[in-house]
């Protein structure tokens, strides 16, 4: 609330300058307690295209600018978001919800990417070759595109944009960002700071907004590309719509990701990497691990001393430094998770853990923990996404039957392996068909210097996020033949 006792308002930043999208909105609530304490009105078309204009209009002079002075702001942009961790990660979690730690822990990710953006002088370089053919040389030069703009999600609102934002600018493009409507006050300050670090008007800009502002920048003829991230409904949508539209597009779809624990694991090591990558961020982590594929030669012992860690996990208030644990981020998420739980133990599952019985703070949006036990691996609860607090246990005879349930999975954004077996390890590596796999590692999250995987209906496109390929996907390649016959 401001002093005045209206709700906060997010404004959209277009051609540097902060401006109210036109259309109305919703209310933006903590859900932890339920308040809404402020409101993010939505962009129309004609929003959008005023974002978009201002930032092809910039494109002209930025990507003219030398790769050392589009560099400085993005140094200043990563001292500002150092300085300023603290209270960004306190903003997220009053509209997200998850726990102080993890909205850290996410903002450093997003750091991590402006640290490697700014190794673009040397990424951007494509290739040079003497004596390539009689007399000629040839050279490769990565080029920038235009304006890019992203979508992002409401799971991780400073990591995900952070994604994007770095490498674009970095590289010579302009950007425009269309954050979740559901938290839309942390992207806000994301962009705050980066016009404090000094990118010139127009190079930065922010829409906020639901389908149609997702829409118009899908089929803007100003638009060269879009990076999306989402659920894999909308991730096909935003593909297919920019694609026909002639844009290059990177769209990062959901996940149902498997963790498999082999007879050999270390118990300690798989009890405690499951319950954190399950039940972190309360489940809503598109590398989640909420199926868990064991063998029988374990399975008992494992899901014994995963319950017991599983309901201790602090359920709480995510400013509370204590919590492990935050309340999903809607009402009517949660419902939804509930549905799919009384669907689940109507249908026969076995619930070794009732996340509606936990004890939980009145007010917000909460459920504890939640584990069923010998689920089918044909069952809802094992291959449709749910993003929520909920464990799948799944019992396999052998680690063949594991992969082959990892495997048949319509999704492919990550996968776990616990074992002290090299052979499973390189045969998981081998065999295991997903973007991002773990050995002995609970949530399979590359550094910013390797690009972020994904398989399958978890990903449409071809160059990922983060690393080389985010550079690759905001350039286009031209190859100079040259040959001097004075030589
Ligand atoms: P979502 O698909 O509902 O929304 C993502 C974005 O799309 C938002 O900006 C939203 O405004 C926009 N959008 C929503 N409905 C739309 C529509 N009908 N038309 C056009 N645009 C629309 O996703 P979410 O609920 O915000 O995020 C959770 C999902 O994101 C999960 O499925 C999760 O697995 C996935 N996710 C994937 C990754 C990954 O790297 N693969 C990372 C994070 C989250």
């Amino acid at each position: 609330m401001t002093d005045d006792n209206k709700p906060v308002q997010a404004r959209n930043f277009v051609g540097g300058a902060w401006t109210t999208p036109s259309a109305e909105g919703r209310p933006v609530e903590n859900p932890a307690t339920g308040e809404e304490f402020g409101e993010v009105r939505f962009s129309t078309e004609s929003d959008v295209d005023d974002a978009v204009s201002a930032a092809a209009e910039a494109f002209e002079s930025w990507r003219r600018t030398p790769i050392e002075d589009r560099l400085q702001p993005l140094f200043r942009y990563k001292q500002l978001l150092e300085e300023h961790q603290d209270e960004l990660a306190r903003e997220l979690v009053r509209e997200h919800g998850k726990a102080l730690s993890e909205a850290r822990g996410e903002i450093r990710r997003g750091i991590e990417n402006v640290e490697v953006a700014c190794g673009a002088p040397t990424m951007m370089q494509a290739g040079h070759l003497q004596h390539a053919a009689p007399d000629i040389d040839e050279t490769a030069v990565r080029k920038p595109l235009g304006v890019f703009a992203a979508i992002t999600p409401f799971n991780f609102p400073a990591m995900i944009p952070l994604w994007f934002l770095p490498y674009a600018v970095a590289t010579g493009n302009t950007f425009v960002l269309k954050p979740s409507e559901r938290n839309p006050f942390t992207p806000t300050k994301l962009v705050e700071l980066a016009h404090e670090a000094g990118f010139p008007e127009g190079v930065v800009s922010l829409v906020h907004g639901d389908k149609t502002a997702v829409d118009a920048l899908c089929s803007h003829p100003d638009v060269a590309g879009i990076s999306f991230v989402g659920s894999t409904p909308i991730a096909r949508h935003v593909y297919e719509t920019a694609a026909s539209h002639g844009k290059r597009v990177q769209a990062q779809g959901g996940a149902k990701n498997h963790v498999v624990v082999t007879a050999n694991a270390d118990l300690d090591t798989a009890v405690e990497g499951t319950v954190g990558s399950a039940f972190a961020n309360t489940g809503q982590r598109c590398l989640a691990n909420p199926v868990a594929v064991v063998e029988d030669g374990i399975y008992d012992e494992f899901a014994e001393r995963l319950v017991e860690r599983a309901g201790e996990v602090v359920v709480g208030d995510g400013l509370d430094e204590e919590t492990e644990m935050g309340p999903l981020t809607t009402g009517a998420h949660r419902e939804s998770i509930i549905d799919a739980i009384d669907a689940a133990t109507e249908s026969g599952a076995t619930l070794l853990l009732d996340g509606r019985e936990a004890e939980v703070p009145d007010g917000g949006h909460f459920l504890g923990p939640t584990v069923f036990g010998d689920v089918s691996p044909d069952s809802t609860l094992a291959r449709d996404e749910l993003f929520g607090p909920v464990l799948a246990l799944v019992r396999v005879a052998d680690f063949d039957e594991a992969l082959s349930v990892v495997n048949a999975s319509e999704f492919g954004n990550a996968a776990s392996l616990f074992t002290t077996s090299g052979g499973e390890a390189q045969r998981f590596r081998h065999e295991a068909d997903a973007g991002n796999l773990g050995v002995n590692v609970g949530t399979a999250a590359p550094m910013a210097f390797f690009h972020f995987g994904g398989a399958k209906a978890s990903f449409f496109g071809d160059l990922h996020a983060q690393g080389d390929d985010a550079i690759r996907f905001y350039t286009d390649e031209t190859v100079y033949i040259e040959r001097w016959p004075d030589a």
